[in-house]
C-alpha cells in the first residue's frame, strides 16, 4: 500500500463543480484584482475568525511583514519569535529591518515557552510573534500578559492553524493582528499563493491594505512607500468555496489524529500533546518524535509511507541567519526537535485502510 504524505485529490474532487463555477464567475466578471470576490471572502473569513477586519494579501510572509510595518516596527527594533517555526516567521522580521530574537519552545507542544520570553526582552523589543505551530494554539493568555506588562504588541502567525480555537475563540482574534497563509498545503489553501491579515483594529487594517497596494489609500494617491501584495480575485473565489468545508476538513484531521494517538503504541515513538479544554488543535501536520528518526524515516519510506520533517534544520543554524552569530548548542530544544521530528500523513481523504496501515507499520518499528 502507498500512503502519500499529503493529497488534495478527495478534497478537491468533492467540490470540483463549485471550484469550476468560481473560476467562471471571475472570468465573466472581467475583474481580476481587488473586486467583489476578494471583498466577499474577506468578509466571510473575518466572520469565521470572529474579527472585524480581514485584508487579503499575496501570501503569509507578506501578511506578517505588513503587520509589522503597520505597527511602525523597523530597523533597530527586536521582535521575539519562537526558535522552532517555519523560517517565514523570522524572515518577516528581517525584511522590515528588525532583528528576530529566538525563544525556545516547549518540547511537548512545540510552541514558544512563555517562561523563557521575559529574559529575552530588551529596551529594543517591540513585539512577540506567537506562532500556532502545527495547528496548536500558543499559550496566548500568558503571552498577552507578558506583552502587556512590557508594553509589547502580540502578533499571531496563524499560517498553520486556520480554525483552531483557544478558550473558544478562533486564532486570528487573539492578538493585535494575525497573519494567515493560504499556501495550497495549509488547512485552508488556495490553488496558488495567498494570505490575509485579520484584526479588530481599523488603523492596522487600513494601513495593511494601503501598504499592500503601493501605499495607496485611494487611486493614484500614495501615503506610504508600499509594495504589491494583494489576494487575487481567482484565489479569493476558490477560498470562499473552500472555507465552507474547513470545519469538516479540520474535524477529519482531528479524527485521524485521534486514531494515531489512541493506536500508535511503540516505546520508541513520542506522540504530540493533544487538544485539551483550553485549546483546540487542528493538526496542520501530525508530528511524532523518535530518537532514531533517520532510521524511522528510511523504514517508513521503504514501506511506501510519505513523511516530511518540520523542520530538519533550525533557523539559527541556517546560512540565512549566520549574521545572528548563533552556534550549535545555543538553542538546544530547537536543535533536539530538528533531530527527532517526523511528520506522518495527515489529510482529508485518507482511507481507513491507509490510516490503519500507517499505525501498524509504526507499531512494528523496532
Ligand atoms: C507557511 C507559513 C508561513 C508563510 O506563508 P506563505 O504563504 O508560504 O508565505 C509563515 N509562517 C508559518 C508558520 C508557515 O507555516
Amino acid at each position: 500500500m502507498k500512503v502519500p504524505f499529503v493529497s488534495f485529490e478527495t478534497m478537491h474532487n468533492e467540490i470540483r463543480q463549485e471550484l469550476d463555477n468560481a473560476y467562471k464567475g471571475v472570468m465573466d466578471s472581467n475583474y481580476f484584482i481587488q473586486g467583489q470576490a476578494c471583498a466577499k471572502f474577506e468578509q466571510e473569513f473575518a466572520d469565521y475568525c470572529g474579527v472585524k477586519y480581514c485584508v487579503g494579501v499575496g501570501n503569509g510572509l507578506d501578511a506578517l511583514m505588513l503587520i509589522l510595518r503597520a505597527l511602525y516596527i523597523g530597523a533597530g527594533d527586536e521582535v521575539i519569535v519562537p526558535s522552532n517555526t517555519y523560517i517565514a516567521t523570522a524572515l518577516a522580521v528581517s525584511y522590515i529591518g528588525a532583528t528576530p530574537v529566538f525563544v525556545e519552545p516547549e518540547i511537548d507542544t512545540f510552541n514558544i515557552n512563555p517562561d523563557l520570553i521575559e529574559k529575552k526582552i530588551t529596551e529594543k523589543t517591540k513585539a512577540i510573534i506567537a506562532v500556532h505551530l502545527q495547528g496548536r494554539p500558543a499559550d496566548m493568555d500568558r503571552i498577552n500578559a507578558i506583552a502587556e506588562e512590557h508594553n509589547l504588541k502580540v502578533i499571531e502567525d496563524a499560517a498553520q492553524a486556520h480554525g483552531a480555537r483557544y478558550k473558544c475563540k478562533r486564532v486570528g482574534s487573539l492578538g493585535c493582528a494575525a497573519g494567515f497563509s493560504f499556501y495550497p498545503g495549509k488547512n485552508l489553501g488556495a490553488l496558488g499563493d495567498g494570505g490575509c491579515v485579520t484584526t479588530n483594529d481599523k488603523e492596522i487594517a487600513d494601513k495593511v491594505r494601503a501598504l499592500g497596494n503601493y501605499g495607496s489609500d485611494y487611486k493614484y494617491h500614495h501615503i506610504y512607500k508600499g509594495c504589491n501584495s494583494r489576494l487575487d480575485e481567482i484565489q479569493a473565489a476558490f477560498l470562499s468555496v473552500k472555507l465552507k468545508q474547513l470545519d469538516k476538513w479540520n474535524a477529519e484531521r482531528k479524527r485521524i489524529a485521534g486514531r494515531y494517538i489512541k493506536e500508535i503504541d511503540n516505546p520508541l515513538i513520542k506522540l504530540p500533546k493533544t487538544s485539551d479544554d483550553v485549546f483546540e488543535h487542528v493538526y496542520h501536520v501530525f508530528v511524532i518524535r523518535c530518537d532514531e528518526r533517520d532510521r524511522l524515516e528510511k523504514y517508513l519510506n521503504y514501506n511506501g509511507i510519505g513523511i516530511l520533517k518540520h523542520y530538519p534544520i533550525p533557523m539559527h543554524l541556517q546560512g540565512a541567519y549566520v549574521d545572528l552569530g548563533l552556534c550549535e548548542g545555543d538553542l538546544p530544544v530547537a536543535e533536539e526537535i530538528s533531530k527527532t521530528v517526523l511528520s506522518i500523513p495527515m489529510y482529508y481523504g485518507m482511507t481507513e485502510e491507509q490510516i490503519s496501515f500507517v499505525i501498524e507499520r509504526i507499531n512494528c518499528f523496532r
